[in-house]
């Protein structure tokens, strides 16, 4: 199966009332355990690279080539996005999609809205004949955001309207108290605000910083209209936790394949954990006949 663009699969998702899962790649074994958990749990599924580490994945090209790769030798059946996650300008957007990303977030959230249209605008109209779908940001997500830390500020409904209308995004991440990172303390999602939202615009939206958001309110959210959900935190957390017991059990330990194998077990129960939490399990078959 080649790597698809989200723009039906989260239309479907939204009209089924689920969502799918964004998961982050921070090496070989995230892309691995990701695809297991999908795979065994029959769930469409999002792979992501945050545009801030792609030095630190390779690049582009050797993202792309990888998760391509795995894709293939692992005879992956359900449908798999590659999607860039916080784009920070329009052409790390362009050198994604050129790469053969399927999907790509432009971030211009922290420019006045009318930059942030004009940057988001400008990476549609390149996406949109490769088949690419977009995603794009309006308020701001807390904690840490494109190597940003910041406050939360809410998503505006008037410019989250027209950021949509004039440059035809697939699926808006429209900031609604979520944050990047640990969170202290039970998060307050702004619901009422999502509710309105998500009638005006009409289209799916994106929930970042879902790590640690407790299920009920996930529900809410998803039932609320948003047909995507980020984890990042939990799965780096599961693995860490899996690689440093593993080293602390046996110091004498220096095998990579023994030291990595249980992270990337933790890697991928913590997103089976999540695919079932959010309902996209046995929906790659809906998923793809949506192609
Ligand atoms: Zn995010």
């Amino acid at each position: 199966m080649t790597l698809v663009s989200m723009k039906k699969m989260l239309q479907t998702a939204l009209d089924g009332h689920y969502a799918v899962g964004q998961f982050n790649v921070n090496g070989l074994q995230w892309a691995q355990g990701i695809l297991e958990a999908a795979e065994e749990e029959k769930s469409p599924v999002i792979l992501a690279a945050s545009d801030r580490l792609v030095p630190f994945l390779g690049g582009y090209p050797v993202i792309a080539a990888m998760v391509r790769s795995i894709v293939e030798e692992m005879g992956v059946t359900v449908p798999v996005v590659l999607h860039l996650d916080h784009g920070q300008s329009v052409d790390n957007c362009k050198g994604a999609i050129d790469a053969g990303f399927s999907s790509v977030m432009i971030d211009g959230s922290h420019h006045p809205i009318a930059e942030n249209i004009a940057m988001t605008g400008a990476v549609t109209a390149y996406a949109e004949p490769h088949g690419v779908s977009v995603e794009a940001e309006v308020g701001t997500v807390g904690g840490m955001e494109d190597g940003l830390i910041g406050g939360i500020r809410y998503a505006d409904p008037g410019e989250c309207a027209a950021l949509v209308k004039e440059t035809g995004i697939d699926a808006l991440a429209a900031a609604l108290g979520s944050v990047h990172g640990p969170y202290q303390g039970e998060t307050v999602l702004g619901f009422a605000e999502m509710e309105q939202i998500s009638k005006h615009v009409g289209i799916p939206l994106v929930l970042h910083g879902a790590s640690g958001i407790p299920n009920h309110q996930l529900q809410r959210a998803i039932q609320l209209g948003h047909a995507k959900i980020n984890i990042n935190t939990e799965c780096i957390q599961a693995w860490a936790a899996a690689v440093r017991s593993t080293l602390k059990t046996n110091p004498a330990l220096y095998d990579p394949r023994a030291i990595l194998t249980p992270g990337t077990a933790a890697i991928k129960e913590t997103v089976r954990g999540k695919i079932r939490e959010f309902g996209s399990a046995g929906k790659a078959v809906v998923a793809s006949t949506a192609h």
